[in-house]
């Protein structure tokens, strides 16, 4: 059962990075360091043969020598900073395959950020995933390649707006989907992702949760549980445009095709989908049932990844591409590496309570 609010439209913060005034740059703290070469050698291709062989089946042979020279350049200067790179499944092949060092959605690469041995950490993602790190690791810097990077459903409410419903519904438990900012998840009681989401619900053993800022991912919950769902009017851009129709039509093309989709899609959508899960519980899908024709109904970069993981799968791709995600490149990846840039810096007293709630669907293990 669901109920939703009407959101006084969107609000977008302004994507500033929130600064500490008179606090020494992460460029002051590590120095910048000269920018490597970037020529295609005879080294650079021996160095880089072993990564091109994971990507060849998406990166024609003619583009490596413009990726090469960055993938050697940013894995040697990761040794050099003792930094790691965290890459969400929506990063691009080359980012994915060649120079993540944890990869995974979004609760997956929160639980990495606690376990990273560096002292910097690189994230490739939007910002609230790179906020989210840092409140892990209060300690350890925290770099985003493009601080522009950010998401529609973290854009959708802010941490007034959690404040407005715990007037509005006194007593009833807030859970924040992970795309949210610092403010929101320092206000709500515990975060969730769509791998953990409806559990994360079932753990308060009360009635009633409200569940922000996804209305299609508290809807999705809502159909997998009694507990009457509240429900905020955010969306995930991307996958909001994907249609109920356009999969019927995959259908018609050839009825024998398995068709899987993320739940912060429509419901139209999931109800014309086999199957509906989070990222990383998609990917365990494709490898357990191994179809031999699929469309998978997520971000781009996301089904290439899977192509690469999954051998004997024809992939079908409808593109939907997240351009917050892709603002995240090889080229600024480096700039982050050489100039200790842009750094991600959270209100130590917003993310002193905000991690509570991160912490708390952390140790829930499940
Ligand atoms: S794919 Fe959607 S939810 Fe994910 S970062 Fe982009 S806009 Fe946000």
């Amino acid at each position: 059962m669901q109920e939703m609010i009407s959101a006084d439209g969107i609000h977008v913060p302004a994507a500033v990075l929130a600064r500490g005034t008179g606090a020494m740059t992460a460029a002051e703290r590590y120095g910048v360091l000269p920018m490597p070469s970037l020529a295609w050698t005879p080294e650079v291709e021996a160095a880089t043969a072993h990564l091109y062989a994971k990507v060849s089946h998406v990166i024609p042979a003619i583009e490596w020598p413009f990726y090469a020279p960055y993938i050697k350049a940013i894995n040697d200067l990761k040794k050099q900073r003792n930094a790691v790179i965290l890459a969400h499944n929506y990063m691009t092949p080359e980012i994915y395959h060649c120079v993540a060092d944890v990869v995974g959605d979004s609760l997956q690469l929160a639980k990495e950020a606690t376990r990273a041995d560096a002292d910097i950490i690189i994230q490739g993602g939007v910002h609230f995933m790179a906020e989210t790190s840092k409140i892990l690791n209060p300690d350890k810097t925290v770099l985003i390649p493009d601080s522009r990077a950010g998401c529609s459903l973290a854009a959708s409410i802010t941490g007034d707006d959690i404040k407005l419903l715990r007037r509005r519904y006194p007593g009833v438990p807030i859970v924040a989907y992970v795309n949210t900012s610092a403010d929101v998840k320092a206000e709500v009681d515990i975060c969730c992702t769509s791998s953990n989401a409806v559990k994360v619900v079932e753990s308060f053993g009360v009635d009633r949760v409200i569940m922000v800022p996804d209305q299609y991912l508290a809807r999705w919950v809502a159909s997998q549980t009694k507990i009457r769902i509240i429900a905020w009017k955010g969306a995930c851009e991307v996958h909001e445009r994907f249609t109920g129709d356009e999969l019927n039509r995959y259908r018609l093309d050839d009825p024998s095709v398995s068709i899987i989709a993320h739940p912060e899609c429509p419901p139209d959508v999931i109800a014309a989908a086999d199957f509906t899960g989070s990222t990383a519980h998609m990917i365990k899908w494709v490898k357990d049932h191994k179809p031999k024709r699929l469309v998978m109904i997520t971000e781009c970069s996301m089904a290439d990844n899977v192509a690469s993981e999954v051998q004997g799968t024809e992939m079908i791709r409808p593109c939907n591409l997240c351009p917050h995600m892709k603002r995240i490149s090889l080229p600024k990846i480096l700039d982050s590496l050489v100039y200790m840039k842009d750094e991600v810096v959270v209100d130590p007293a917003v993310a002193a309570r905000a991690v509570g709630s991160v912490q708390r669907m952390i140790d829930l293990k499940i």
